[in-house]
């Protein structure tokens, strides 16, 4: 008799023959056995998007490479989870998994080390639409005259609508133009914890005087400073030196400087006292506009139906036309043919049927994981080491805050713990919240996370 764990690599191995590398890993990575119960097997799979495909697209082809194994077995389900009862005994595919996720991925490697700017955002890749218009105006201006005409800039808009591509633009431009100059893209995110971290090594002076170096600096999502004043104070500093000189000073946010809570004063003066360009939600016509370009760079050609289709449908954010693209496009080259319209319509209906999304406890506990680098399933394990202790409390207490499971349920998501242990967690946690600064300033940043994975 084969173990489950057996069964479903020799299942793995026929899949992988017959498919390419990408694709095989695109539906594949992640699943597991997680029950055989005679006839049915529970595969576990990392989500609904995949659960629909295996179901829809390779159920056959599964169910008949199981049945050369185990001939008796009859239906396979596909539920979405993390697996908590095979943990225990095999653990084996996990560890195959972490490996796997330390891989540095591609869109990393051309990260430049110095600037960390990614030279993949460009003017030329950048889609001028009645939305963006003045962002982009205002963009190029700085560009030609840089820390001469608006200082600082400060671009806003909603999630996924080019903000940081904008910002990334100016700086790649500069770094090419001058090839001397000093250019620093940063998210106020990885900033502030650089000045946590310099403040523990006492190393703010250093800090401050690389900063105070630079021709050009970039920060992201500035709305992240908000309610922390050490940040805020040596963002002023630094702010200050800067302008004093004339050097550039470029930012973002998703708010103007006006709306973002918690922020001193004199820093909106300061914020306010350049240049403030706002992006909005592309219309039709740059939606389309974007849909081909995109298809360019990635050198795909979809008819002009499912592209109006797409560009029709999806609206509000431009990543997620971007995702819907990419889903389309790997359907073709799965199946060597596009997709039809309905066909679209199933690939795209996770973008339509969910707008806003809440928090899941998936959500939460994949970016708790992330965020401790760990991976999701050191969560739910028995361990008592003090590296999976830590994140799982601080999971037990997020779950708590963030979505709207109950004690007991949050104890039978973290391996089947008792109720008294997740309210003990969750006590501690709101205690250190309160009284230690770097467990809040932890906090926000995992919260953060968890916010920007669901406005995806
Ligand atoms: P934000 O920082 O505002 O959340 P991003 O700059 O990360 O958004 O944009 C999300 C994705 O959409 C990126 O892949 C970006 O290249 C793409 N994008 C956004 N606006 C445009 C545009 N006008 N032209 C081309 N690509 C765009
Ligand atoms: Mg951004």
């Amino acid at each position: 008799m084969m173990t489950n764990e057996e069964l479903w690599k020799a299942v793995l191995g026929e899949m992988e023959l017959s498919l390419t590398k990408a694709n095989f890993t695109t539906w594949f990575k992640n699943t597991l056995i997680l029950s055989k119960d005679g006839q049915s097997i529970v595969v576990s799979v990392p989500n609904g998007f995949i659960r629909e495909w295996l179901q829809n697209k390779f159920n056959k082809r599964i169910l008949d490479s199981i049945r050369g194994f185990s001939p008796e077995v009859r239906e396979v389900r596909y539920v979405v989870g993390t697996p908590k009862i095979e943990l225990k005994t095999t653990p084996k595919p996990f560890l195959d998994r972490d490996l796997e996720e330390k891989v540095i991925p591609d869109s990393l490697k051309d990260i430049d080390k110095y600037t960390n700017l990614n030279k993949k955002y460009s003017f030329e890749s950048f889609v001028v639409g009645s939305n963006n218009e003045l962002a982009h105006a205002a963009s190029l201006a700085i560009v030609k005259n840089l820390g001469k005409l608006y200082n600082p800039l400060f671009i806003y808009g909603g999630v996924g609508l080019g903000k940081t591509h904008l910002l990334q633009s100016i700086g790649n431009k500069i770094s090419a133009e001058y090839k001397d100059s000093h250019v620093l893209y940063i998210s106020a995110e990885k900033l502030t914890a650089d000045l946590i971290e310099s403040i523990r090594n006492r190393t703010i002076e250093d800090l401050k005087n690389t900063y105070s170096k630079l021709d050009l600096l970039i920060i992201d999502d500035i709305q992240f400073i908000a309610g922390k004043e050490r940040t805020q104070e040596v963002v002023f500093q630094i702010f200050n030196e800067l302008h004093g000189k004339n050097k550039q000073v470029v930012l973002s946010s998703d708010r103007p400087p006006k709306a973002i809570p918690a922020l001193e004063e004199r820093l909106k003066s300061r914020f306010e006292g350049g240049m403030i360009a706002d992006i909005g939600i592309p219309d039709f016509e740059t939606r389309l506009a974007i849909l081909k370009l995109k298809m360019l760079e990635k050198n795909q050609e979809l008819d002009n139906e499912t592209v109006t289709y797409i560009a029709t449908n999806i609206q509000k954010n431009v990543r997620e036309l971007e995702g819907a693209l990419n889903r389309v496009i790997a359907f073709s080259q799965i199946y060597n043919k596009p997709p039809g319209t309905k066909e679209v319509k199933n690939i795209l209906a996770t973008y339509l049927n969910n707008p806003y999304k809440k928090a899941s406890s998936q959500v939460v506990l994949k970016n708790i994981a992330d965020f401790y680098n760990i991976s999701p399933s050191d969560l739910i394990k028995r361990s008592r080491k003090k590296e999976i202790v830590r994140p799982r409390q601080m999971a037990m207490f997020l779950l708590r805050e963030e979505t709207k499971l109950s004690f007991p349920e949050i104890g039978q998501k973290l391996g089947g713990r008792d109720h008294s242990t997740v309210i003990h967690a969750c006590e501690k946690i709101k205690r250190e919240e309160n009284n230690d600064e770097s467990v809040k300033q932890e906090l926000v940043m995992i919260r953060e996370r968890v916010y920007n994975s669901f406005d995806k």
